[in-house]
């Protein structure tokens, strides 16, 4: 029985406005389920990335919600071209590309893209009532109650009840740390720094460095390869581009660098012998807004959920963002849960079932991931 602080009258609390957590909202309400959306962070605001999703990313989507598919498509740049080139020292070294990624549609039922970050959050918000949301709302942890029902603690707020929580924290996850009686399990691997340039600066960066080709054209998606150095490059649809770098050799747990202006002048001297393109990339950087930062992987557990507790998403099998699974994997795990509870409701039973489809799958792909990871260090080192 609920004690008279709790109200049962919420049905799920959310953790996270990721990816995730905003799918997941849609589609609990259209089951006719009450919803609050917790997010730590203070507003809802512009996070400086971009991603690649792989087509089925957007396949899982169009079964929670035709329109939300749709909604993400038109934020999106279709990427068409694959391209990878390995560099060493100024000499080129190997290099493929894959030119007809835009069969996809026909052949998988929808298209590889690219889309900034801060775009996708947007896309998947339209059509959820900002009622739904609190943000400043820090999990620091949940009590399950024997009868049934959650009491959320925050830090610093009131504690909320709901009938069942499902987080989507991402590798922050509170909720996992608790399943899995672990503080911080997270395995940092590298140290990645990413950014989103827009076209203008591109331009200007790109007369410059008197280039005359792009890191990586309209459509584009290109990895670069170098001496313990590999960058990744998406052209985007309104001329801008975004980059990711990851250092094979840094520390993990270690900045690269104390200051903006000493990663800007770093990364300058990493990337001396890399295409003008890619150098015009680093100099049209606002290195305010630059992400740097240790990606880590949550290896999928067998705990992923208990009672009336589950996880979504990188909470639940966070991946080294080798292949660009993430995103796809977490709408994967979002196409389930629907499905399990369209099919058996909101219910324990839903829940448990969802955790055993997904847990296989989910491993495997993180495998594929991990492997991917150590062959592009290979690689690199090899030059
Ligand atoms: C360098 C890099 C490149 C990547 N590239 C790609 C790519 O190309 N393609 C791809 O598909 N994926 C990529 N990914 C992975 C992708 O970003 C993640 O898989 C995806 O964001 C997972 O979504 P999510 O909603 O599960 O978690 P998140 O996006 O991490 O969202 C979690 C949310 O929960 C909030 N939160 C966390 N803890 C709490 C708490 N205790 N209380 C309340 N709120 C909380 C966070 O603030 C956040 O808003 C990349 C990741 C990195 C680091």
């Amino acid at each position: 029985m609920y004690s008279t602080a709790l109200s049962p009258s919420i049905d799920c609390g959310i953790i996270g406005c990721g990816p995730s957590g905003l799918a997941l909202a849609h589609s609990l309400l259209a089951e006719g389920h009450t919803v609050r959306v917790f997010e730590r962070r203070d507003e809802f605001r512009p996070v400086g990335a971009a991603v690649f999703l792989h087509p089925f990313a957007l396949n899982s989507l169009r079964k929670v919600s035709p329109k939300l598919e749709s909604q993400l498509l038109e934020a999106s740049t279709r990427i068409h071209t694959l391209s990878f080139r390995t560099l060493s020292s100024g000499s080129e070294g190997f290099s493929f590309s894959l030119e007809n990624l835009q069969d996809s549609e026909r052949v998988f039922g929808a298209p590889f893209v690219a889309v900034r970050f801060w775009d996708m959050l947007k896309a998947l918000k339209i059509g959820l009532p900002e009622e739904i949301f609190r943000f400043g709302y820090q999990l620091e942890r949940y009590e399950q109650h024997d009868e049934g029902g959650v009491t959320l603690h925050f830090q610093g707020k009131e504690s909320v009840d709901v009938k069942y929580l499902i987080d989507a924290g991402g590798i922050r996850s509170r909720t996992r740390e608790q399943l899995l009686k672990k503080n911080d399990e997270r395995i940092p691997r590298l140290r990645a720094t990413f950014s989103v340039v827009d076209r203008d600066s591109l331009s200007t960066a790109l007369s410059r460095e008197s280039s005359d080709s792009r890191a990586a054209e309209t459509g584009e998606l290109a990895f670069l390869a170098g001496d313990n150095l590999s960058v990744v490059a998406m052209g985007l649809d309104d001329g801008g581009a975004f980059w990711s770098q990851t250092d094979l050799g840094a520390d993990p747990f270690d900045p690269i660098a104390a200051t903006d202006e000493d990663l800007k002048k770093k990364l300058a001297d990493d990337f001396a012998d890399f295409p003008s393109g890619v150098k015009a990339l680093v100099s049209a950087t606002n290195f305010e807004d630059a992400i740097e930062t240790s990606v880590c992987e949550l290896p999928v557990t067998w705990k992923w959920g208990e009672d009336d507790v589950t996880l979504l998403g990188d909470a639940a099998h966070a991946q080294l963002p080798a292949l660009g699974l993430g995103v796809s994997t977490a709408f994967g795990d979002v196409e389930e849960i629907t499905e399990q509870i369209r099919r058996r409701g909101l219910n324990r039973e839903a829940l448990r079932k969802y955790e055993s489809k997904r847990k296989i799958s989910c491993a495997v792909l993180q495998l594929m991931s991990r492997g991917m990871f150590y062959l592009n260090g290979v690689s690199a080192n090899q030059n």
